[in-house]
C-alpha cells in the first residue's frame, strides 16, 4: 500500500523569540524567519523577554548578547537554570572581533551562535540545524528497545517482533508503534498522535492516522477486527492498552 499523500509544508510552526535591541537587525532577522513560516516574537530587551518567556516558553530563542540593561549572556544563564527553559535551544549574536562572547555565550549554555554581521540564510539555518537538534535529542529511548509479552521492539534497529516473528513495517507505522508503547494507556487524538509522532514540519490529514492505526493492528493483534492492544476511545482518539501482552 502506498503512503497517504504527504506533503512538506514550506514553513514548520515554532515560536522563535528574538531578544535583540537593534531595531534594523531584530527586523531583518524577523523578516527572514518569517519568511521561512516561523512565528517571530520580538524583545528589545532581555526584562521584556523574561515577561514574554513567563507567559509563553517559545521553542528557540535568537539572543543579542549586547543589550541594554540585563545583558544576553546573563539572560542565558537564567534560561539554563531553571527547568521550562532549560533545554531550549539559543542562538547567540555576537559582535565581530569579540571572542569572549562567543566563549562566554556558549559557557553560559547557548547552543550555537552566529557572528555580526550575518546573513538572514544563516540564521535560518543555524535555527533549522538547532531545532532539529533538539527534536533528536527529546526522542526517548533512541537506541533503547521494548519488550513485554508478545511485542518486542528495538529502536536502535527499528525492528519489531510479535510472538517472535519479525514485522514489515514503514518508518512511520514503526515510529506510531513506538509513541504507543511508550505512552501506554493514556488517550491520544488523532491531531496530538499528527504532531507528535509526523512532527510539524509535514502536513497530513488526521485520517492518516486511522490509516496507520489500522494497518498497525493488522501486524499486532491477533484479531484485528476486535483489538485489544490498541484501542478506539469514541469521539476522542486511540489509547494503547499493553496489559493484553501477557
Ligand atoms: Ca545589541
Amino acid at each position: 500500500m502506498s503512503e497517504p499523500a504527504t506533503q512538506t509544508r514550506p514553513a514548520s510552526r515554532h515560536r522563535v523569540l528574538l531578544v535583540e535591541d537593534e531595531r534594523d537587525i531584530r527586523e531583518l532577522v524577523r523578516y527572514s524567519l518569517e519568511q521561512e513560516g516561523f512565528i517571530v516574537d520580538e524583545s528589545a530587551d532581555a526584562d521584556s523577554a523574561l515577561e514574554r518567556i513567563a507567559h509563553r516558553a517559545p521553542d528557540l530563542m535568537v539572543l543579542d548578547v549586547m543589550l541594554p540593561g540585563m545583558s544576553g549572556l546573563e539572560l542565558c544563564r537564567r534560561m539554563r537554570a531553571q527547568p521550562p527553559t532549560a533545554a531550549m535551544p539559543i542562538l547567540m549574536l555576537t559582535a565581530k572581533g569579540a571572542e569572549v562572547d562567543r566563549v562566554l555565550g556558549l559557557e553560559m549554555g547557548a547552543d550555537d551562535y552566529v557572528v555580526k554581521p550575518f546573513s538572514p540564510r544563516e540564521v535560518v539555518a543555524r535555527v533549522r540545524a538547532l531545532l532539529r537538534r533538539a527534536r533528536l535529542l527529546s526522542e526517548p529511548g533512541a537506541g533503547g528497545g521494548f519488550e513485554r509479552g508478545r511485542l518486542k521492539m528495538d529502536f536502535g534497529t527499528y525492528e519489531a517482533f510479535i510472538d517472535g516473528r519479525r514485522l514489515e513495517m514503514t518508518l512511520r507505522e514503526f515510529e506510531l508503534l513506538r509513541f504507543f508503547v511508550q505512552h501506554p494507556l493514556r488517550v491520544y487524538t488523532r491531531e496530538q498522535l499528527l504532531d507528535l509522532v509526523w512532527g510539524r514540519d509535514t502536513f497530513v490529514e488526521p485520517r492518516t492516522v486511522d490509516v496507520h492505526v489500522r494497518r498497525l493492528r493488522c501486524h499486532i493483534e491477533r484479531d484485528d477486527a476486535n483489538p485489544e492492544l490498541i484501542l478506539t476511545v469514541r469521539s476522542v482518539g486511540y489509547r494503547f492498552n499493553p496489559e493484553t501482552l501477557g
